[in-house]
């Protein structure tokens, strides 16, 4: 399959935080596989900046050890790598203070795209706008790259938006949830609205339920002190499971373009009912003799931060009134699985009688493992002995439907960055967007810190606590299995 790629022009991407883990483990390798794929014009030139004292012959060496532990060996070739080393550059810079940014401004050049991403604490992404503007660097075409999290409840996303605000226009602000940049998720809409089978089908009167599942088997390892502060709702619920939320259920776009998608998005947020006290359940992991517990793990016996929480939401509009949206993410779970489960209605009528069995049709969005989507379809049970319906799956995994070693499965990272050089904010997320999803999950948490209670302890390796599972019992439902 021939790849179709849009050029781009030669650029400046500044990587603040260039020897940190994400910049590391990410944001580099993701450069290198375009750079690899043919795609990073000649000319163009990365930055490591942070406070470290490197030279730029160091920084490669850093460059070329992290690439060596997170690519894979066969795709670096030591002709590509040599390449790629060759657009690297290095600033010892620091965020807060006075150092480096002459140097920087020396290097960045103005006639070129230039990106900065902040890929730094939260605290320094106000610093580095400012310093990025009283240094000259922040003209009309400059772009910035936020990492999350962005802010940690509405008044401290406001008050960062408001900063960013005063140095670049809404246009030029990059904020990277990396959910919006999986192969599946834009897969996602592509199902939803390049196809006339299943639009029809997509709202109240056919869907009996959605799932949204993101199961992760670690703990919080080293995280601990970050996690603790954070916790599952604030961690994954806002940003990650919320975006996925969002494109399942927004209404068609006008066309696939910044300002029409995020509009679309912003609309399920607000239309979200606040969630009600019994229809969210908090779990923190125990310790089952082999792992220690996430109190363990935090080393503060009395947390009440959630490793684990299960909730209901409704979306009070026309489309989706009365089809319940369950949310679910966890660490320590039986699998790491994350995937979208579209449940439709029962066939109003049975035309086969009880004794032949009744299934329901079940689309299931995976983003991993193995990136795909499966159709669960009733057929006839094949062979003699009457009409007997079973269930079997339509499935399409990408790296099998469009070849293993096809360039065009890209990593999140890869799709996003090029998409900031390329000036596409389709798949980041607007000021805005993030408010609104601050607003709905604030009053959940003020209502855990107000009220007293604690998590649900749940077993490692199971699927969470009881109290999940009742959830949905309640309702003649159940939670589709975690498995890998
Ligand atoms: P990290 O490993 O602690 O790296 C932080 C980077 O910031 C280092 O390069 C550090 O280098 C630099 N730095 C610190 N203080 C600085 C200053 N005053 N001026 C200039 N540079 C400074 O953190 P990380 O894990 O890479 O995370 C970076 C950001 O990405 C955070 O916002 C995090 O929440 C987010 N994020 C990370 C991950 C992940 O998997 N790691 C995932 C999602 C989001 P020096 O010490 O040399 O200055």
């Amino acid at each position: 399959m021939v790849s179709r790629v849009i050029p781009v022009d030669p650029f400046d991407l500044t990587i603040f935080g260039g020897t940190g883990d994400l910049a590391h483990r990410k944001i580099l390798p993701a450069l290198y596989r375009r750079f690899r794929a043919g795609q990073m014009p000649e000319g163009s030139r990365i930055i490591g900046a942070a406070r470290s004292d490197l030279n730029d012959d160091q920084y490669r060496d850093e460059v070329r050890a992290a690439l060596k532990e997170f690519v894979a060996a066969p795709k670096l070739d030591d002709a590509a790598l040599a390449g790629f080393l060759d657009l690297i550059r290095y600033v010892a810079i620091d965020a807060v203070g006075d150092n480096g940014w002459k140097e920087l401004k020396e290097l960045v050049r103005d006639d070129h795209i230039s990106a900065f991403y902040f890929s730094v604490a939260p605290a320094l992404f106000g610093p580095l706008a400012e310093r990025l503007h009283s240094h000259g660097m922040a003209d009309d075409t400059t772009r910035i790259v936020v990492e999350k999290p962005f802010g940690r409840d509405l008044a401290s996303a406001r008050a960062l938006n408001r900063t960013l605000a005063e140095h670049f226009h809404e246009t030029q602000i990059y904020r990277i949830d990396h959910y919006l940049g999986k192969e599946t998720v834009q897969n996602l809409m592509a199902l939803r609205f390049g196809n006339v089978l299943f639009e029809p089908l997509w709202n109240s009167q056919y869907v009996d339920h959605i799932q949204i599942t993101v199961a992760e088997t670690v703990g919080v390892g080293g995280r601990g002190g970050y996690y603790d502060r954070s916790g599952a709702m604030r961690d994954m619920v806002q940003n990650h499971l919320m975006q996925l939320l969002c494109l399942i259920a927004m209404e068609p776009p006008s066309q696939f373009e910044p300002g029409a998608v995020r509009d679309e998005k912003l609309k399920v947020i607000r239309s979200l009912d606040p969630v009600k006290p019994d229809d969210i359940v908090r779990g923190q992991y125990a310790s089952n003799g082999k792992t220690a517990s996430y109190l363990e793990d935090v080393e503060d016996p009395q947390s009440t931060t959630e490793s684990f929480v299960a909730l209901k939401a409704h979306i009070s509009n026309w489309r989706w009134a009365g089809t319940p949206f369950y949310l679910r993410t966890g660490k320590r779970l039986k699998a790491r699985q994350s995937e979208i489960a579209v449940v439709f209605k029962d066939a109003p009528h049975s035309i086969f009688g009880a004794e032949a069995g009744r299934h329901r049709n079940i689309l299931t969005i995976r983003l991993q493992p193995n990136e795909g989507m499966t159709l669960g379809v009733t057929i006839k049970e094949p062979g003699p002995g009457g009409m007997r319906l079973i269930d079997v799956p339509l499935d399409m995994t990408f790296a099998d439907a469009l070849g293993a070693e096809n360039e065009q499965v890209t990593d999140a990272y890869e799709r996003l960055v090029m998409d900031v050089i390329r000036g596409n904010q389709t798949l980041f997320m607007r000021g805005d967007e993030v408010e609104a999803a601050w607003a709905w999950t604030d009053p959940i948490i003020e209502r855990w810190d107000a009220d007293g209670s604690k998590p649900f302890p749940y077993e490692p390796g199971s699927s969470g606590p009881e109290e999940s599972a009742m959830m949905l019992h309640r309702e003649n439902r159940r939670w589709r299995e975690i498995r890998e």
